[in-house]
Formats: structure tokens, sequence, C-alpha cells
């Protein structure tokens, strides 16, 4: 059941060449096949505050493929919310059937808005806000992404006591939710890493306004061109290590903090004897969507 788990294994990984550090994956990914990994973490004390709070709807945002759209229709229903999407991108009206994403939130019950790219860039707008208040009425608010204070509180929980022997701890970043929550529970003598899913560098400041401790580095390398944006290595790279760990990633963040793990264990990032600890942060309903997208271009797919 939805939110009873607490903690997930970690998983070693044994590495091809001995490189002197030692590697582990925290399954996070295993909680749930739809709300997985950080979205579970990140819903589960705003879900509490809209029932605190006596609301039976949540809205929130999110593009096409989104993990968070996917955990808030799944984990809503689980929980007797009804749930509305606003969706990024009004082309997507006539084609939920096509979509992995939404079919699967359209069956858990969700209902959509979908509006144009220009007009979700106001999301957060007052008036925006407003409009849709007006259409929906009393409403439990969700970010997109799922970020907010309680979304980090509930990420908190993803280490364990025992956790607390590793010396790097390894996320994906794509609002910066999950590794403020990471950085508040790590120990003074753990590193907080960063993988961003998106260029830029304004993470850094999200992330610093919801953090006091400097013990966190955001890396910047590893994005592969920007949010979403995939490539033949990578997809390689994915295939392989499902193959050697039986441990799938995702194309869109896990996929590419593992690959930057890997590029920087093999350039020597790491001191000798550090054990590496990096967080699964789920996000595998998304892999049918790039895939379908991969085949129409007769791409090599995820298997
Ligand atoms: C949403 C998501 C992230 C990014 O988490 P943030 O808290 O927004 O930084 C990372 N990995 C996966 C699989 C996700 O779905």
């Amino acid at each position: 059941m939805i939110f009873k788990l607490e903690h997930s294994v970690n998983q070693p990984v044994i590495l091809p060449q001995n490189k002197g550090v030692a590697l582990f994956v925290k399954r996070e990914d295993s909680i749930h096949p739809f709300v997985s990994g950080n979205k579970y973490r990140k819903l589960k004390y705003n879900f509490i505050e809209a029932k605190n709070r006596g609301l039976k709807t949540l809205l929130t945002f999110g593009g096409a493929y989104s993990n968070h759209i996917a955990a808030v229709a799944a984990a809503g229903q689980n929980q007797g919310f009804k749930t509305i999407g606003v969706i990024r991108g009004d082309e997507l009206f006539n084609n939920i059937e096509n979509n992995p994403t939404l079919s699967f939130a359209k069956q858990c019950g969700m209902r959509f808005k979908f509006v144009s790219r220009e007009d979700y860039r106001n999301k957060t707008s007052q008036a925006f806000i407003d409009n849709l208040k007006k259409e929906f009425s009393a409403f439990y608010l969700i970010p997109e992404g799922g970020t907010n204070p309680l979304a980090i509180k509930g990420c908190e929980e993803i280490l364990t006591k025992d956790d607390a022997n590793f010396d790097f701890i390894c996320t994906s970043v794509g609002t910066g939710g999950t590794i403020s929550g990471l950085i508040n529970s790590s120990a003074a003598n753990q590193q907080v890493l960063g993988f961003s899913a998106l260029k830029g560098d304004f993470l850094k400041e999200d992330i610093s306004k919801f953090v006091t401790k400097t013990n966190w580095k955001l890396v910047t390398d590893y994005h592969f061109g920007g949010y979403a944006k995939i490539n033949e290595a990578l997809i390689s790279f994915i295939n392989d290590f499902k193959k050697d760990y039986q441990i799938p990633l995702d194309p869109v963040y896990t996929g590419k903090m593992m690959f930057g793990i890997y590029d920087l264990i093999e350039k020597g990032y790491f001191p000798k004897g550090s054990k590496i600890l990096a967080i699964h942060t789920g996000g595998l309903q998304g892999i049918a969507g790039i895939n379908a997208i991969l085949k129409k271009k007769n791409l090599q797919i995820i298997e």
C-alpha cells in the first residue's frame, strides 16, 4: 500500500574494474511502479496536509511524460482524492491515447486542463491560479515537480541511520526538492552530489533557498544537452547497466546520473576507499513514452 513502506534496499553494484570505490544503489524505484522513488516521498506529507485541510481535490502541473503527473494520479486515486493535471502543450488534447503517461493518469481518474506553452509559463502567477480556482473550485495545489517544504520533509526520510557510513550521496536533480531533503538529513562528513537533469545554473540558487548546509555540489556536465535530451551513448549505457546489474534506469534522470557517476569514477574524482550511495529516484514509467519517440525515429530503444 502507498505510504506504508519506509525504507528501500541498498543494492551493491560490482564495478567492472577495481576502481578503489564501492557503489550502492538505493532502490527507491521499487517503492511502487507509478508512485516511485522521490515522487512518493514528495507527496507523502502534502497528502496528509491536504487531508488535514479537508480538501478532496489535488491540482498539479506537468509535461506530457511527467513522472510527477503519473504519481499524483496514482497516489491520489489510491488515497481517495480527485486529481486535476494542468498539462503543458495544448496539442496533446487530441492525443492522450498515444501518450502512455497521460493515458495512465486518465485511467487513474485524473482530469486534464491542457494549456499552451506560453500560458504554462505563467502557471505560478496569482491570476492564473485564480482562474483555476474559478474553474475547479477548492483544491490543494501541488507545484510542478512537487517541490515545496513538505516535499522536502518527505525526502529527508530517504536516508536511514545505516547510510551514515557512505561518503558520497548522489541524486538526480530536477527542481531541487529531493537533493534538499537529502542534504538536510545528511551528516556533515558526507558530500551530497546532485546531477542536474537540466541545462543552466539556476538550480544552485533554488537549492540554496531550501538548505542551510554547505556539504553539497551540483554536477552540471551530464544533462546531455538539456531536459529529456538523449543520445545513443546514454541509451547504450542504460541497456548495459540493466544487463549487468538488473537495475533499470530512466533516460531523463537516473540514467544521466549513473552515467555521470561512472564517468567521475573513471576520472578518479572519488578518493580511493570512497563509499558512494546513488539514489534511484524512480521514473521508470517514463520509458514507454520515450521509447515510442525513439521507435518513430528508428533509433535504439531502452530494453
Ligand atoms: C522528478 C524526478 C527527479 C527530480 O527531483 P527534484 O526533486 O525535482 O529535483 C529525479 N529523478 C526522477 C526519477 C524524477 O522523477
